[in-house]
């Protein structure tokens, strides 16, 4: 048992250190992935009851010769880890302004249009986050109204007061605020309401089992009228087939995101879309 146990021991071990090399190697990877020119930016449209575009979710994607395609779920906590968010966020911010610039140029923004963007908590608790917004705007010239950050509900538990001064200077300058996988974390309800938060968006787990699973059901009902309540916006994300469509119209929510209506794509396809106004 003595010596299974120092195998198992070893074993592990050595698991551990290629897993440890593989992080590290990955890390230095997205240290020049900017730089590299590796990361890239796809759109996914927002639909409103009649299938009408509103808006439009900004993914970040990274395609390294060595890692090949790595997924944000994997490369996004690993920047937050290492605090190379700043950077990418930056990056991101910028590049997807530029990108909402020629939309805007094209006249391809329909009215009340949003480009919705995700903010990491590190990112949004930048001391000079605001300053960065307002340098993005100005130096792509794009119109706020056009923009709306996606905040995890993470940022909601800690210095209430400074949050909600930040969230009041962005709501001025005409940015909307999206609480994105709404359901999923910790955030008091009770500040939820003093909070200038345009959206709801809920998470596309409460979502894929909706047709069937009643908690789910009951989850979303609860959602929606919570953010009707608080006269917000209420989108669903993750939603793949218009049954589901159709569940959640008859619950009362107005806004959809999902592959039923189209993938991420580039911002080529994009601008196919967005001619088009209209999805299935
Ligand atoms: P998220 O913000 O909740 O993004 C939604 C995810 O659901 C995206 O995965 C999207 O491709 C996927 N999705 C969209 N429609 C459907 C559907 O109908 N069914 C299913 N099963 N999935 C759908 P993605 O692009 O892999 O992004 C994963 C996560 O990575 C995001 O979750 C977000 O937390 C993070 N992320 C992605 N891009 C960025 C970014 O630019 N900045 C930051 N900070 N985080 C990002
Ligand atoms: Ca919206
Ligand atoms: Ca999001
Ligand atoms: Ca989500």
């Amino acid at each position: 048992a003595k010596s299974g146990g120092r195998n198992t021991f070893f074993f592990y071990n050595a698991n551990m250190q290629v897993l440890a090399d593989q992080h590290l190697s990955m890390e230095k990877a997205l240290h020049s992935a900017i730089d590299n020119n590796e990361l890239y930016l796809n759109y996914q449209p927002q639909v409103n009851q009649t299938h009408h575009i509103t808006g439009a979710e900004v993914l970040v994607r990274w395609k390294n010769p060595e890692h090949g395609f790595v997924p944000p779920d994997q490369f996004i906590p690993l920047a937050e880890e290492t605090g190379k968010i700043l950077s990418i966020g930056a990056w991101i911010l910028h590049e997807a302004c530029s990108q909402l610039a020629q939309w805007e140029k094209a006249k391809l923004c329909p009215k009340g249009f949003r480009l919705a963007i995700n903010i990491s908590p590190k990112q949004f608790e930048q001391t000079d986050f605001i300053s960065q917004l307002i340098n993005v705007i100005s130096s792509t010239n794009v119109n706020p109204y056009h923009l709306e950050l996606e905040l995890t509900e993470g940022i909601l538990v800690k210095n209430l007061d400074a949050l909600t001064t930040k969230m009041d200077a962005i709501r001025q300058m005409g940015i909307a605020l999206s609480i994105d996988d709404f359901g999923t974390g910790y955030s008091s309800l009770k500040y939820l309401k003093k909070m200038p938060i345009s959206q709801l968006k809920i998470d596309k787990s409460f979502i894929a089992d909706l047709l069937t699973d009643t908690n789910d059901q009951a989850i979303t009902g609860t959602i929606i009228a919570m953010a009707h309540h608080m006269q917000m916006e209420i989108i669903a994300e993750g939603v793949e087939d218009i049954p589901t469509v159709e569940k959640l119209t008859s619950m009362g929510c107005t806004h959809f995101q999902g592959y039923y209506f189209s993938r991420p794509v580039s911002a080529e396809d994009c601008t196919l879309l967005l001619q088009q106004e209209i999805l299935p």
